[in-house]
């Protein structure tokens, strides 16, 4: 919860805080409990000494923190808010290392994993969105440049101004529910007040855990880490019930023929993204290229889309698409992710659901198929009866 002293509603160009400042008059143990991600996080992770949670013993009520973070897809803004815990807030940095640590050391699906990162993250936006709500601007203004990398946060006439293209850089434009038409864009930049910054930075947060789970997972190698510390087997138990365990549990059935045309809208937004020399996260390509591989595209035209990408490095996207294809590593061949595991992740661009049976993508482009089949039927069927009615004398 907020202080109470400086509501956003009340900005007066007072000036953004500086690079690892301390944030206000709020202490940094109770700015690591809100925002544990953040720098203040990895102050009181150092001061602490649990930056790599060896030999940590997973208790009861940590379990229950950390599932509860792992649960919904759509959390309770009011909930969220009032779950930090401010007399121990190294419960909440602690719940966030093993959020992550779970991410990087769990051998579930990758689209398990997908999906519960997904979900974490957006856990974390959501009260991360509801707490700025309340919060200094001093401290909006130092997330923004110190944490989300925001180089040129700056103060004017009482709001907060951010470059557009460093916002762009940032959010990967995936975001569903902020939509750039709606943002108070002038001049290329960005002028956010007490009531557009919480829902930007709730945004660069939800980017900005993607990238730390990212670089978490490259450095742990393209097999990932060999060792594991024994809580995540204690938290895989648990966590393995929250998500479907394979393609058949959600409902799908077999492999189809491809037409690019009738791919449903969140993978044509990847491949157009990819087109276009954009970098799309890594739970996007991961997303395509399980895509491609259920519906049969060969692994060189997976290969082929992600060829466009400024950030293209064959070697390395021929060996995550190998992976995916359940040709080296686990030899598991992976699924795409479910609808509603897209729109957690914010890579569903459609209000709602494309299709009113929309439960997966592939089911989706079944449903399209099967449109464009029965279309041309028709129209075969209308042109012979025109060449019919043409013929006849
Ligand atoms: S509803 Fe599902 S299939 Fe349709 S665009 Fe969204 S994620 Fe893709």
């Amino acid at each position: 919860m907020g202080c109470g002293c400086g509501k956003l509603s009340s900005w007066v160009g007072e000036p953004a805080g500086g690079r690892g400042g301390m944030g206000g008059g709020r202490g940094v143990e109770d700015l690591a409990a809100r925002y544990p991600y953040s720098h203040w996080g990895s102050k009181l992770i150092a001061e602490l000494g649990v930056e790599d949670l060896d030999g940590y013993t997973l208790d009861e009520g940590m379990l229950k923190r950390v599932l509860e973070r792992f649960s919904s897809d759509n959390p309770d803004p009011e909930r969220v808010e009032f779950s930090v815990d401010y007399l121990n807030p190294s419960n909440e940095v602690v719940a966030y290392l093993v959020g992550m640590g779970f991410l990087v050391y769990s051998r579930l699906p990758e689209y398990a994993k997908m999906r519960l990162g997904s979900r974490l993250f957006n856990w974390l936006s959501v009260r991360t969105g509801e707490l700025l709500k309340t919060e200094e601007p001093r401290i909006v203004s130092e997330l923004l440049s110190v944490d989300f990398s925001l180089p040129n946060v700056i103060w004017e006439d009482g709001k907060i101004v951010v470059g557009l293209t460093d916002f762009l850089r940032m959010s990967h434009m995936w975001e569903s529910r902020l939509r750039l038409v709606e943002l108070p864009i002038h001049r290329g930049k960005l002028i956010l007040d007490g009531k557009s910054a919480p829902l930007v930075a709730s945004q660069l947060c939800f980017s900005r855990l993607n990238q730390i789970l990212e670089e978490k997972l490259r450095l742990s190698g393209p097999g990932g880490p060999r060792t594991r510390p024994s809580w995540v087997d204690a938290l895989e138990a648990e966590v393995s019930k929250l998500v479907p365990r394979s393609w058949e549990e959600l409902g799908g059935e077999g492999v189809l023929p491809r037409v690019a045309e009738e791919y449903p809208p969140c993978m044509k937004e990847i491949m157009a993204q990819m087109a276009k020399g954009l970098e799309p996260p890594h739970f996007a390509r991961f997303a395509f290229a399980a895509f491609m591989r259920m519906i049969g595209a060969p692994k060189e035209e997976t290969l082929k889309a992600f060829s466009t990408t400024s950030d293209y490095k064959e070697n390395i996207a021929s060996y995550h698409i190998a992976h995916i294809y359940g040709e080296i590593g686990s030899h598991t061949a992976y699924t795409a992710p479910s609808c509603d595991t897209l729109k957690t992740a914010r890579l569903c661009p459609v209000e709602g659901y494309c299709n009113p049976k929309a439960k997966h993508p592939v089911t989706v482009y079944k449903i399209n198929l099967r449109k464009d089949i029965n279309s041309n039927r028709r129209g075969a069927t209308q042109s012979r009866e025109t060449l019919n009615t043409d013929t006849k004398p």
